[in-house]
């Protein structure tokens, strides 16, 4: 399969071997025919798979295709995205794509001035990139125009609705005009996404490039039960006795990943943290020095991290398990990707064992538990322990115990190394709680 039998205009082609793209990928190779022809689209394709091309390109054909109005041009294409990260790196992606065209693609966030902002969209823009809130901003200003758009996008949609933005979407689809095309992708296609989704949705098309919520088989996972005291010390053990490789640790709170790079940085680690309460400024430094090599380890929240192209990062290490199972699939979406060989390690304390319970469950495996020598916890991690407090009453494990995406999902991943311990299976049965799902926004507490 080639791009050209895609029915991709030449413009396009040169664009993708300008930037070296030979094959299509297989959401790419479903998708953009689709696009092309004009159909709505519910894309599963996670992170890593070529999905922004998947959208891009039939989009920015679509538009070329079509002589814009003279004067200054209001948008015509809308891409949401949940983070400031993913809505910069789809706009530079498009700009890449779109090189040979004579197409404006627009760049708005949050965290950023809104002067420079409300600027580009005078001078005209066809296609525009931006976060819910701050194009909400933009439109009670007057500053952006939708009535014109013929092609949305939702980008990540199961993070934007994790992340409280289902009112400001339903804000924005208010303003667009009905006759549209609708394109939306998501890593996981719980009951709620499904249904949101066919709310605005005609008719949509569906492609799948992975089954949903399933996690690459390249990558090797593996639990280190130790006590919550412990974590610290012996990720600096992992981390000095693999001193060649970048990883990604994931840590709960932005005020704990901040506590634990300056915690590495004390142990001769040098470490960068990425969250929500950084500056723009700082988290495109810290983005940029470790994706150049510059820097080893970042340390991050989930929703800093969420959608960042990272290529070929041989090793993930949660210092704590996600509150919700979905998140440890896009977690470890930052390792084996494109067939490379990846390594997702879990510090797990023995309150964690409900958590654990969960990404089993979701992953329908158990992940090789290992006790490594010195961090032998205090109390056995079981894995009929009772929920977190900050999830209990919020998750209650709902999302994954919903029937949709658990049916989905699909034992695409191998359990590696040594089989579960016998805490693992012995304890694996009980009943999950259920919460009867989470509130939109439930989880800001977290929030990068
Ligand atoms: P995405 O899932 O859109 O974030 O893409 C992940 C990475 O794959 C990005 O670095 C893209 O530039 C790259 N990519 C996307 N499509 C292709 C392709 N057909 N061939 C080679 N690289 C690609």
């Amino acid at each position: 399969m080639s791009f050209e039998t895609l029915g991709l205009s030449p413009a396009l082609l040169r664009a993708l071997a300008d930037s070296q793209y030979t094959v299509p990928t297989p959401i790419q190779v479903q998708a953009i025919p689709l696009a092309l022809a004009g159909h709505d689209l519910l894309g599963g394709a996670q992170t890593g798979t070529g999905k922004t091309a998947a959208f891009g390109l039939p989009l920015l054909q679509r538009l070329s295709k079509q002589t814009p109005p003279s004067g200054p041009r209001k948008p015509r294409a809308l891409i949401l995205t949940p983070t400031r990260e993913l809505a910069l790196q789809v706009g530079d992606s498009l700009r890449a794509y779109g090189k040979h065209l004579r197409l404006n693609v627009t760049t708005i966030f949050g965290g950023a001035g809104m002067q420079p902002q409300v600027d580009n969209l005078r001078r005209g823009v066809d296609v525009l990139v931006a976060t819910p809130g701050r194009l909400i901003d933009h439109l009670e200003r007057g500053s952006a125009k939708l009535d014109a758009i013929e092609i949305l996008v939702l980008d990540e949609a199961d993070r934007m609705l994790d992340m409280g933005f289902l009112p400001a979407i339903k804000r924005i689809l208010a303003r667009l005009p009905r006759e549209r095309q609708t394109l939306l992708f998501s890593a996981t296609f719980e009951p709620r996404i499904k249904a949101l989704a066919l709310e605005f949705m005609r008719d949509p098309q569906q492609v799948q490039v992975t089954a949903s919520n399933a996690v690459a088989d390249t990558v090797v996972h593996r639990v280190h039960p130790v006590d919550a005291t412990r974590k610290r010390d012996l990720l600096v053990d992992i981390l000095s006795q693999r001193h060649t490789e970048q990883v990604i640790v994931f840590g709960k709170t932005k005020h704990g990943c901040n506590r634990l790079a300056e915690q590495l940085e004390k142990a001769g680690l040098k470490a960068l943290a990425i969250h929500g309460n950084k500056s723009q400024a700082q988290r495109q430094k810290a983005l940029l020095q470790f994706k150049t090599g510059k820097a080893r380890i970042l340390v991050a929240t989930d929703v800093a991290a969420r959608g960042l192209d990272i290529p070929n990062l041989p090793l993930v290490i949660n210092h704590d398990l996600p509150m919700v199972a979905e998140d440890y699939v896009h977690r470890i979406g930052r390792t084996g990707r494109a067939g490379a060989q990846g390594e997702a390690l879990s510090l797990v304390s023995p309150e964690e064992g409900a958590l654990l319970r969960q990404i089993q469950r979701l992953l329908k495996t158990d992940i090789a538990m290992e006790t490594l020598s010195g961090y032998e916890p205090s109390r056995p991690l079981r894995l009929d322990a009772p929920m977190p407090a900050q999830s209990r009453g919020q998750k209650g494990g709902g999302r994954n115990n919903g029937g949709g995406a658990r049916a989905a999902a699909k034992p695409a991943h191998r359990a590696h190394g040594k089989p579960a311990s016998r805490a693992a299976h012995s304890h694996a049965g009980p009943k999950q709680h259920r919460g009867g799902g989470k509130p939109a926004g439930a989880r800001r507490d977290t929030r990068a």
